[in-house]
């Protein structure tokens, strides 16, 4: 029978990690799908770690990978596809947020032969409209960077083997899975879901590591904003052009000596202007610096299997480190 890896990444989720090992245990025994859990533990302060071996211990079919410190999101969702042991992978937030329901779905799709089956929001859940406008500036501009509609993507995914070996091939630091996935091609559909609402805890994203994320990774997939300065320099030569048109009639008619206002103006424009573009060519030099360093993307300080069947003592949970 094929197996089916599930990733879930996890920080401080104290309050819904036993109910996501439960609720998936008991959906996919019903379904009669072999099935192997992947919680990864992305540095949390919390019991997460503790709920994790407990959740071991309890299903044979757990297995727990602990971060050394938080590494984010990205970096979770990597290692537990690297720990992956099915012939299929996917990926869902340990708050429920995705329906394993749709997981039993996307599975049965991946049995008919698809190789990526993604889940795109048919409705985005709770937001306010502040975080609702940033969103969508954001995949816009990833949308056109990526040259793929990213507008209602999700990380909630499911992929074949071979994808997910291809993803892992792939050797940047500084990877955002929901859009390398539809990078790497391979036969693929949708699936729509409702994001449900969280039932416990709270969002784990502040609006500082959202901005952050977003411009990681606007840098990471696009080169407009360097294109942007080209552009600024040219906005900035066509003033130069008229500009010294009419400081040279002037010269020449003889009324050389006004126009202190435009030198200042001038300086101000452009001096901003050299320095905002040096800003943006520095942004991207130290992300090419951070890929040049060539840092493992997450250290794993931890890892616990849930025993095997076959190990016959299926209450003990085995811990490595
Ligand atoms: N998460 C993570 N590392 C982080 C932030 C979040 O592993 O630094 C996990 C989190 O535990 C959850 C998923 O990513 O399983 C989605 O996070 P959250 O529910 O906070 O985001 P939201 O649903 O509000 O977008
Ligand atoms: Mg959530």
């Amino acid at each position: 029978m094929a197996k089916l890896s599930v990733v879930l990444p996890a920080y401080n989720e104290e309050a819904m990690l036993l109910k996501a090992a439960e609720t998936l245990k008991e959906i996919l025994e019903k379904e009669k799908i072999e099935y192997q859990l992947i919680f990864v533990d992305d540095g949390s302060r919390d019991q997460t770690w503790s709920l994790i071996t407990e959740a071991a211990r309890r299903d044979s079919h757990v297995t727990g990978i602990h971060f050394s410190r938080n590494f984010g999101k990205e970096a979770a969702i990597f290692a537990g596809l690297a720990n992956a042991e099915g012939d299929c992978a996917a990926v869902m937030d340990c708050d429920l947020q995705h329906p394993p329901q749709t997981l039993v779905q996307m599975y049965r799709l991946w049995q008919e032969g698809y190789e990526v089956v993604e889940g795109v929001k048919r409705t985005r859940g709770k937001e306010s409209a502040i975080h609702r406008a940033s969103a969508g500036l954001f995949y816009k501009i990833m949308s056109s960077a990526t040259k793929i509609d990213m507008s209602r993507a999700s990380d909630f995914k499911l992929m074949d083997r071979r994808a997910v070996d291809s993803l892992l091939e792939m050797p940047e630091r500084n990877a955002f899975f929901r859009a390398m996935s539809s990078w790497i091609g391979f036969r693929s559909t949708t699936v729509e879901f409702d994001v449900q609402e969280r039932e416990a805890g709270e969002s784990k994203w502040s609006t500082r590591s959202l901005i952050r994320y977003a411009l990681t990774n606007i840098v990471g997939y696009s080169s407009a904003p360097m294109q942007m300065v080209t552009g600024a320099g040219a906005v900035v030569f066509l003033m130069a052009v008229v500009l010294g048109i009419q400081t040279l009639v002037k010269y020449f008619s003889g009324h050389a000596v006004e126009g202190f206002t435009t030198v200042i103006l001038l300086l101000l424009f452009i001096g901003s202007v050299i320095m905002i573009s040096l800003g943006i060519i520095g942004y991207y030099i130290s992300r090419i610096y951070e890929e040049v360093k060539g840092r493992p993307r997450y250290i794993i300080s931890r890892k616990i299997q849930g025993e095997t069947l076959s190990g016959r003592t299926p209450e003990k949970a085995q811990e490595k480190s």
